[in-house]
């Protein structure tokens, strides 16, 4: 008995909604008894995606989290729900009994991450249910999985050591959407955005973009260093929110600049201008 489990690679998604719709096309109007009956036209998001844009002009992103229900071993939903209408098969797939909990609308806001939706039509609660009707079939994944073209969506067995998913979670880059939940999602994300540190350098001197120059910042999570590419621009990922960061740039006959950034937002530096350190020598004995 296989026991299901995803990794999200946020890094890899470009919001393409593929899974979404994959997912409509599956259940509108579909009825999957016992799992599931079908979900209506509208209001609807069994595989949402949240979209944050990132950074400001003119370094500005936008970061896609596809979120569907984390299929939890510890499940709020399933304590709350009556006679039994949330429960967790053997292979670790959380579902939704139609039957069981008709008119139990309290279950919507069971779930801190909001993955239940309420059906006023038929007076059920639903959710996404890892396709458990097509796993019974001898599919290998879910729709949404199939569907996504960029391999963002990783869906396997987590007991075996050689599936997707388990060598995915293997990589030591996964993490929980929401740990402070404590609910023991099975599905975990790699990539999740967090801060970026973002600038232009720029050689004063000849007024060009300043390519392969070191960029070295420092925090409380460690060094990590760059080089700007051929329009002198760098980029640093995947930093923690709201802590201080020092930013250092260096390139051989220039003189090196520091400066102290708190990442409470994406930070984007502007244009750094770098200039000849022999220059500011000649200055500093015109002084004298
Ligand atoms: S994510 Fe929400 S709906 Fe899904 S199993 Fe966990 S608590 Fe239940
Ligand atoms: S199909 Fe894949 S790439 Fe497209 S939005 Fe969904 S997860 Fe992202």
């Amino acid at each position: 008995m296989a026991r299901y489990g995803m990794v999200i690679d946020t890094t890899r998604c470009n919001g393409c909604y593929n899974c979404f719709l994959a997912c409509r096309d599956e259940y509108c109007g579909n009825d999957y008894p016992p799992y599931s009956l079908g979900q209506p036209m509208t209001g609807h998001f069994w595989m949402r995606i949240i979209e944050r844009e990132r950074g400001k002009y003119p370094k500005v992103k936008v970061a896609y989290t596809a979120v569907p229900c984390m299929h939890c071993d510890d499940a709020p939903c399933v304590k709350l729900a009556q006679n039994g209408a949330i429960y967790r098969r053997r292979d670790g797939i959380v579902l939704i009994d139609p039957v069981k909990s008709k008119e139990q609308k309290n279950l919507v806001s069971s779930c801190p991450y909001r993955v239940i939706y309420w059906n006023e039509e038929k007076q059920i609660p639903q959710k996404c249910t890892f396709c458990a009707h097509l796993l019974d079939q001898g599919w290998k994944e879910p729709r949404c999985v199939e569907a996504c073209p960029t391999g963002t969506l990783i869906f396997g067995d987590l007991d075996d050591p050689n599936s997707a998913v388990s060598r995915a979670l293997a990589s030591g880059k996964t993490e929980l959407l929401h740990p402070e939940y404590n609910m023991k999602d099975k599905v975990t994300y790699i990539g999740l955005p967090k801060r970026f540190i973002a600038g232009a350098v720029v050689f004063g001197d000849k007024d060009e973009c300043a390519e392969g120059v070191k960029v070295t910042v420092t925090g409380e999570d460690g060094k990590k260093v760059v080089q700007t590419n051929n329009y002198g621009d760098f980029e640093l990922e995947g930093l923690l929110a709201d802590k201080p960061y020092s930013v250092k740039i260096e390139a051989p006959g220039y003189k090196s600049q520091k400066l102290d950034v708190k990442t409470k937002i994406d930070v984007y530096l502007g244009d750094i201008i770098l200039a000849k350190s022999t220059a500011k020598k000649k200055s500093a004995v015109k002084k004298k």
